[in-house]
């Protein structure tokens, strides 16, 4: 792996435990390691060292990143350059309207190497609305993608034999869930409800 500031090859230098991506989800305790870090006396990533899968770390929180090519601090050739490309490039998205409580974004879906180039992008748009219950932005997602969600989920269930919990709760007025109640009632009306029912629910 390429140092993501001057391309020199990163070399181990230290065996440190540092906390992978995995660990903190998993919650595992993080093991001692291969650290590397860019052999170049010229180089500006001082503060910097990575691990074998080229998740960065920093000795100082206020390390400047501008030294990145990119502004990508992973390694050139690793699973982490094409992440962090995917996931946290600047310009993925753009505002393209704002029009009373929405904000209508324009999203690119990258998919990359793993020396962070974009191979394909697929242009997604996003709805945000602003309210006061959430205080604050929230993505929107229309009722009637909802109402086509549940009744995949509920055909998906069906033929699995799974069961899928179907309720009107008083306090939950909202249409779609209405109109997904009534519609598995009437389909099980007319095509009969799941046999040799599972106990798992999908
Ligand atoms: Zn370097």
């Amino acid at each position: 792996m390429l140092c993501p500031s001057c391309k020199t090859v990163l070399i181990v230098t230290d065996r440190i435990a540092m906390e992978t991506m995995d660990d903190h989800i998993s919650g595992t305790i993080p093991q001692v390691d291969n650290a590397y870090t860019c052999p170049n006396p010229d180089c500006q990533t001082k503060n910097f060292f990575w691990n074998r899968d080229g998740e960065y770390y920093t000795k100082s929180y206020t390390s400047n990143k501008d030294c990145f090519i990119d502004k990508n601090p992973c390694p050139f050739g690793t699973i982490s350059r094409k992440l962090h490309k995917e996931f946290y490039s600047e310009g993925r998205t753009k505002t393209l309207l704002k029009i009373w409580k929405f904000r209508f974004e324009r999203e690119y879906h990258y998919d990359c190497d793993y020396d962070g180039n974009i191979l394909k992008k697929n242009p997604k748009i996003n709805v945000w609305i602003n309210t006061k219950r959430h205080n604050g932005e929230c993505l929107y997602i229309s009722g009637i993608r909802m109402l086509i969600f549940c009744m995949k989920q509920y055909h998906r269930s069906r033929k699995k034999n799974y069961v899928y919990e179907n309720k009107l709760e008083s306090y939950d007025k909202r249409w779609w869930k209405v109109a997904t109640y009534y519609y598995i009632k009437t389909f099980e009306k007319i095509f009969g409800g799941i046999k040799n029912k599972s106990p798992l629910t999908a």
